[in-house]
């Protein structure tokens, strides 16, 4: 089985690091608990860091002339403030791969935060806006991966956050590790992630995999360069059930021989399951990696497809 990388994920500090919300409070969340582990976190709180205090008078987002963050109880306006902290901290941050942030706040909400015609208004306008410092991020990042505790609460939500997150750190680890670049690294990468990319899309693996080739010789770092910029593509939506099952296809057919009538029977209505329920994805991943440790199908096992991230992060994890 593959030895993991180390994330490093952003957060809301909120989010089970400190009690910095207005109101001193704090968000118990088990996932960072669980994840300690194995992620390393940078956590954060923009309003702190922008000089709010704590505890602080609330502040929330207006839309009149232009999207404002306003302070009502006083009738300051942070805008300039929050803007120009996005925009210098985010500039600073290197080597991470991906956001987890506060829900429904006026900097760390990702589309699910209040808007507001004015100060007093009790009313609000929609709530599918983005914090200020979440504008700076999507700016900023457009391809990392960036989601909220409410979403990374849901199973296959989250596993597509990690799945990311996980191949991200590791594409870090071949390229860095304080060592050359070598295509051999590249080539090491591409192999255990190649289901898996076929999953999210085998065109572009493909491709990568003519990057990794390198049929023309180009410089070390171009590969890399050239590979990274489809890796971000081919991770930016989530695997669609019909690539997964191609993917699912052709690692079968690593096994297919060694199994019997009634497993190969057990397996194609696994498939059906999941062509209605996507969480069968789990049960699939841990039949294939169970038959490939059984016909010690080593290619197999190496692939990330089957465990794209310790397997202790995919459990049941509620929010208190
Ligand atoms: S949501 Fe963001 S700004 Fe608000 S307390 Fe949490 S970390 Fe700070």
């Amino acid at each position: 089985m593959s030895i993991f990388p180390r994330p490093i994920i952003v957060i809301s500090k909120c989010l089970g690091f400190a009690p910095c919300r207005y109101d001193v409070g704090m968000i118990q969340f088990p996932l960072v608990e669980s994840m300690k582990p194995y992620v390393d976190f940078i956590d954060i709180c923009p309003e702190c860091e922008i000089g709010l205090g704590v505890p602080r008078e609330p502040i929330r987002i207006v839309f009149k002339d232009k999207k404002r963050l306003i302070q009502p109880a006083t009738g300051l306006d942070f805008t300039d403030k929050m803007v120009a902290f996005g925009k210098s901290y985010l500039e600073k941050l290197e080597d991470f791969d991906g956001f987890i942030l506060k829900s429904k706040s006026p900097s760390c909400g990702i589309g699910t935060t209040k808007v507001f015609q004015d100060s007093f208004s009790k009313e609000y306008l929609h709530h599918h806006e983005n914090g200020f410092f979440v504008d700076a991020v999507l700016r900023s990042f457009p391809d990392l991966p960036v989601i909220d505790e409410k979403h990374v609460d849901d199973p296959l939500l989250r596993d597509y956050f990690l799945t990311r997150v996980f191949a991200l750190s590791s594409f870090r680890e071949a390229s860095f590790c304080g060592k050359m670049q070598t295509l051999n690294s590249l080539v090491e990468y591409h192999t255990k992630n190649k289901f898996l990319f076929m999953a999210y899309d085998k065109q572009l693996m493909t491709c990568m995999g003519n990057i990794v080739a390198n049929r023309g010789n180009f410089p070390v770092e171009n590969a890399y360069e050239n590979y990274l910029s489809l890796l971000l593509q081919v991770l930016s939506k989530q695997a669609g059930t019909g690539s997964t099952i191609n993917a699912l296809m052709h690692a079968f057919g690593y096994l297919s021989r060694n199994l019997s009538a009634s497993e190969k029977f057990n397996f194609m209505q696994k498939l059906q399951k999941y062509r209605e329920d996507g969480s069968v994805i789990f049960e699939l991943r841990k039949w294939f990696i169970s038959k490939a440790e059984e016909f010690s199908a080593d290619y197999l096992l190496k692939q990330t497809l089957f465990c794209p991230y310790p397997p202790e992060l995919s459990g049941s994890l509620r929010i208190v």
